[in-house]
């Protein structure tokens, strides 16, 4: 067919391909790290009390009630917290934000694959440094002068998580550039790098109520850093889309963070799951790296990653795969509750029994 001259206007793009939704209710979700136990009860009471006739107005612009909370949460002020619509959407507007150099900004090789999509989508250079073969990160790797830094801290798919050391260590030898840890993932026991937010003012860290909250349906994330930082990011916000946060979801953000009890006590069952099922593995002759995170990464020496992944979607259990370099005979797997595990390690035994 001849090409039409707009489809040369038409934007070349490869997107990021998320977990795969189950069209029936029979499946064992356990490919997006989503958390398996509901949100607080304080998020459901403040369902059931919303005033539907506030939906009528635009929402705060810039969520200052959910700054405030999570400012008083971490001991920030509300000028070091922005919001947004999940940390996907916040990752992106710091991207934007921050990552402006002629220089390429630096990632690990293994790692979130959402990065790369950006940077092409907003035309960021970027290289690649390998992980070794365990997965870590070698942060001496990262003493080269960059246009900026970005590394999820837990690291995923790898599950594994870096010390207060290496991001000392990266900070110090990246005084020139932005640095953004993504912390998705660092409640489930990762170090986070919070703390020396009032010592290094390039640190961004990035965090998301989609996992450790149960709350991946409402779509929030922040980010916390210098007020002059956020400020970019602000600018970034209000040039595109000034209310990425929906009224609902700011008042059900400040009930979860209102409810460290329960958060504390779901994030704990999730890591006590955590643990049995990786001895489980391993005790199948899995390797299995040590998570810090909601998932586990995994890898078996004699049955390929995609046989495991192709019979276990055929028994209704869903987890991940990446056709990937280096990653391809690996499979994700989310902690789901005590059950779903179990159902999940039954299916895994008899595979290997065949
Ligand atoms: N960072 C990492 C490393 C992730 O795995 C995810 C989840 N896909 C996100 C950020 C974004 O999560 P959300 O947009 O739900 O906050």
């Amino acid at each position: 067919m001849l090409e039409k001259p707009w489809q040369k206007n038409l934007l070349d793009i490869e997107p990021y391909v998320a977990g795969e939704q189950p069209k029936t209710d029979d499946i064992i979700k356990l490919n997006a790290n989503e958390n398996p136990y509901p949100p607080s009860p304080k998020v459901h009471e403040v369902l059931a009390d919303f005033e539907f006739g506030d939906l009528k107005k635009y929402p705060s612009i810039d969520a200052t009630p959910l700054r405030e909370a999570v400012a008083k949460y971490y001991g920030l002020k509300k000028e070091n917290v922005f919001t947004g619509n999940g940390s996907d959407d916040i990752l992106a507007t710091a991207f934007r934000a921050f990552f402006n150099s002629d220089k390429p900004i630096v990632y690990p090789d293994v790692t979130y694959s959402f990065y790369p999509v950006w940077c092409k989508l907003l035309k960021i250079p970027s290289k690649v440094y390998a992980v070794d073969e365990n997965f870590r990160i070698n942060v001496r790797d990262y003493y080269e002068p960059n246009g900026g830094v970005v590394i999820p801290n837990p690291n995923a798919p790898t599950s594994i998580g870096e010390s207060r050391d290496f991001i000392i260590d990266l900070l110090e030898h990246n005084k020139d550039s932005i640095v953004i840890i993504d912390e998705a993932y660092a409640d489930f026991g990762g170090y986070s790098a919070v703390e020396l937010l009032g010592k290094y003012d390039n640190l961004v860290v990035t965090q998301t109520f989609s996992k450790s909250r149960s709350l991946a349906g409402m779509r929030v994330g922040i980010a916390l850093a210098s007020e002059y930082l956020i400020s970019y990011m602000d600018a970034v916000k209000d040039s595109y889309n000034s209310y990425p946060l929906d009224s609902v979801a700011i008042k059900t953000a400040i009930a979860s963070l209102d409810d460290d009890e329960y958060f504390k006590q779901t994030v704990g069952k999730v890591v006590k799951t955590r643990k049995r099922v990786t001895e489980a593995l391993r005790s199948l002759e899995f390797k299995v790296a040590d998570s810090s995170t909601n998932f586990l990464f995994a890898t078996h020496p004699d049955h390929k990653a995609t046989d495991i992944f192709e019979y276990l979607k055929s028994k209704k259990i869903y987890i991940r795969y990446f056709n990937k370099p280096r990653i391809d005979n690996y499979l994700r797997i989310t902690i789901g509750t005590d059950d779903e595990m179990d159902a999940f390690l039954s299916a895994i035994k008899e595979y290997l029994s065949k």
